[in-house]
């Protein structure tokens, strides 16, 4: 029995954007998150996308897995293809409905008959189909309002097919349909999470890491590594640029009042974000805070650290909870990496009693006397590059 997988694309979704970027970007996405899985025809008809295998050996759980991941997918199914003929229907749908019927109590059929020339009309194919099944599986009871199973019968241009189950994608929007956009990533559990979020509206990653050797271990990095690798499961490939900050930070240490370290830093990492965002043709920067989180992220805070940046922030955790925050990173199989006891720049020199409310005027005055000018730019001279992907 052939099996192939569906894609309806909702037409909400279509709205703002144009239809044909829409659909040129999700095919391109699909086709890349299926490499290496064996050979497919994909083609696009009637706001539905077919995933057809070529090779026999393709496992479509594998395919549905992956299609789950791909963001600007609503819902998506496995179908068994039958001739357009009401006979091939009626003998392929007990079999392929099988796991999904042996063990439900109720039912129903739908039909939908987008070619008219098929010479039965929704109702009679439904009620035929109905028929055979309860044949084939008498414990079943139909029931049109509330049935645990739907079994839907489609005849379209290229064929019929027949579906059991309909599986809820990621939603959003493809990757790369909004743009390039630039995220800070930590080895903590926010920024992975603001990175997913981003994405899903839409827009392709690259990433800013930041390290302080040896304050910082080379494990550290690989964690951050691991966690833009999970990500990209959802995002696509991801290119990470690492950027040492050990001399900054050092000068900074003997050269800035303690209680500026953190916005000092912050605002370093704009300014050196923002220079990458624009060498990279990127446009928008991206960071996982959550205000009232930390010290650095109350609203006075914030305020100064935008002041460095040269590109609009995107902050889609500002308004969330830790636990909600934790909730998704669990969902998207980050939280255990995140988790990984591994140092950060940020705790690196932490004063005990960081300025929650920093007044940018002294900040500014602070930086200047600093003179941080010459070794920023060498960090960005400096900064290494590698593609991440998974
Ligand atoms: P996270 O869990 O993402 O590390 P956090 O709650 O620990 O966030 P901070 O350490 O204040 O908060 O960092 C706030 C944001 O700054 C992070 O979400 C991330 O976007 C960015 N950031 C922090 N440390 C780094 C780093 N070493 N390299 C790049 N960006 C960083
Ligand atoms: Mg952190």
């Amino acid at each position: 029995m052939k099996e192939i997988v569906l894609i309806k694309l909702g037409e909400m979704v279509l709205k703002g954007l144009n239809r044909r970027t829409f659909e040129d970007v999700l095919l391109k996405n699909i086709k890349y998150r299926l490499r290496g899985l064996g050979r497919f025809e994909i083609k696009i008809a009637q706001s539905t996308i077919f995933i057809r295998p070529l090779s026999e050996d393709t496992d479509l759980d594998d395919v549905c897995e992956r299609i789950g991941d791909v963001f600007g997918i609503v819902t998506f199914s496995r179908a068994c293809c039958c001739e357009k003929e009401l006979d091939d229907i009626l003998q392929k749908a007990p079999d392929y409905c099988r796991d999904a019927l042996e063990d439900a109590a109720t039912f129903k059929v739908e039909s939908k008959r987008s070619d008219k020339r098929f010479p039965y009309k929704s109702p009679e194919i439904s009620a035929q189909v109905g028929g055979k099944l309860l044949e084939a599986y008498p414990h079943l009871k139909v029931d049109v309002k509330n049935p645990e199973v739907t079994v839907t019968v489609e005849v379209r241009d290229f064929g019929a097919y027949i579906r059991c189950a309909t599986i809820r994608g990621q939603g959003g929007m493809p990757v790369g349909t909004s743009g390039l956009a630039t995220i800070l990533i930590s080895g903590g559990i926010d920024s992975p999470v603001a990175a997913y979020m981003m994405a899903k509206r839409g827009l392709k990653l690259n990433a800013v890491h930041f390290e302080s050797p040896p304050y910082t271990s080379e494990r550290a990095r690989i964690k951050v590594e691991k966690l833009l690798r999970q990500v990209s499961r959802y995002a696509g490939s991801i290119e990470m640029h690492t950027v040492e900050l050990t001399k900054v930070q050092e000068t900074m240490r003997d050269r800035c009042p303690e209680e500026l370290f953190t916005i000092l830093l912050r605002r370093v990492m704009m300014k050196i974000a923002s220079r990458i965002a624009k060498e990279t043709k990127s446009g928008a920067l991206i960071t996982g805070e959550s205000l009232g989180q930390v010290a650095s992220q109350t609203m006075y805070a914030l305020g100064c650290t935008d002041a460095a940046a040269e590109k609009v922030v995107f902050r889609p955790l500002i308004g969330m909870d830790k636990q909600e925050i934790i909730d998704i990173s669990r969902r998207i199989g980050c939280f255990d990496i995140s988790i990984e006891p591994y140092e950060d720049c940020c705790t690196v020199f932490t004063p005990k009693h960081p300025r929650t409310k920093p007044i940018l005027h002294f900040v500014e005055q602070a930086e200047r006397e600093a003179q941080l000018d010459e070794l920023i730019e060498e960090a960005i001279r400096t900064a290494t590059v590698k593609t991440i992907d998974f």
